[in-house]
């Protein structure tokens, strides 16, 4: 009997401190070349406001004992939604014309993962990449498959010119008269202003998630795909170390293997979140010449938004604190 009641006390006790993470949510809508002045104060404010509307949904779910997963899916829904971002609607083009999406997800506490590459009428990719690591025995789907799996799943359908915007249009035109001026082919458009959105939380059972979408870079070839699909590279998440979500020149990304990296330096090399986003951003990337940005949440809260470029649309949310920010000194 005795025995029954200490049992009862500890089981009591550990569901409660199982519960007791305060929860926190990162996000990310892209880093580029975003210098103060870019933006009309109410362009400002539109993304501002986007970026709000992104982090209350995500920490409303996570504050009422939701899962990071679900919290990260529906900060990403809102960002693929609005016609702002580089992902979903408002995808930038390939070179001939089309929008080709990439999204990936982890779940930190089984490190399981999702990820879909080159797909072009879903309308969520997020939310078809939680559907492969929750409902596929696999982790990654690409082109026509991915979207054979999205029918399967019930996933909702959109035609291409859903993703259409005149502005990333513009940018394709501008960044194709540019490499016709150039003679040559220019990888990437001259401005790089990215764009891709991610996620990363941390509920109050101590689960950290990550996600990532995007419609990669402007002109990229057919066929292209960057990290943000890249499970290590442009997401990746551990309940062992941390949660990162990538945005940058995807090429670099893959090749440092970011996402992994910042982990592994926190959990092999005993890092503190900030300083393990230090090194990978700032030496490793910067050493690259490359450019770019995450968003990093640790199992214990602590939380890193460092870029290398002029700015990072980005925002926190947790019981303390709350901000969204644009440019590099805000
Ligand atoms: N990382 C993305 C890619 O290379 C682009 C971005 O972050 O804006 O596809």
């Amino acid at each position: 009997m005795r025995l029954q009641v200490f049992l009862g006390a500890l089981l009591f006790w550990n569901a409660v401190h199982a519960a007791d993470h305060s929860p926190a949510i990162v996000i990310h809508g892209g880093a580029g070349a975003l210098e103060a002045g870019r933006y009309t104060p109410e362009e400002e404010a539109a993304y501002k406001a986007k970026l709000t509307e992104a982090l209350n949904a995500g920490y409303a779910t996570l504050d009422a004992g939701g899962t990071a997963l679900d919290a990260i899916e529906q900060a990403i829904v809102i960002m693929e939604d609005s016609p702002l971002f580089n992902a979903g609607k408002g995808s930038v083009f390939t070179k001939d014309g089309a929008n080709e999406l990439d999204a990936s997800i982890m779940d930190g506490a089984t490190r399981n993962a999702g990820a879909v590459a080159g797909v072009k009428s879903v309308k969520n990719p997020i939310s078809l990449a939680r559907a492969v690591m929750e409902k596929s025995r696999h982790v990654m789907f690409a082109r026509e498959g991915a979207e054979t799996f999205a029918k399967e799943q019930g996933l909702e359908f959109v035609a291409p010119d859903y993703f259409y915007t005149e502005r990333r249009w513009d940018a394709l035109q501008d960044a194709l008269e540019k490499e016709k001026k150039a003679k040559k082919e220019t990888a990437l458009p001259d401005d790089r202003k990215f764009g891709t959105v991610g996620a990363v939380a941390l509920d109050r059972d101590g689960n950290l998630a990550a996600g990532t979408s995007t419609g990669g870079m402007t002109m990229k070839q057919w066929g292209r795909v960057g990290d943000s699909p890249i499970i290590g590279a442009g997401t990746f998440a551990d309940n062992n170390s941390c949660a990162v979500s990538s945005t940058g020149h995807g090429e670099f990304f893959i090749r440092l293997t970011v996402a992994r990296d910042i982990c592994a330096q926190v959990e092999y090399g005993g890092k503190s979140v900030a300083d393990a986003t230090q090194d990978v951003i700032h030496n490793r990337l910067t050493g690259m010449d490359a450019e770019g940005g995450v968003i990093v949440l640790g199992k214990d809260g602590d939380f890193a938004m460092a870029f290398n470029s002029k700015g990072m649309f980005r925002g926190v949310k947790t019981a303390v604190e709350e901000r969204v920010a644009i440019y590099g000194n805000e």
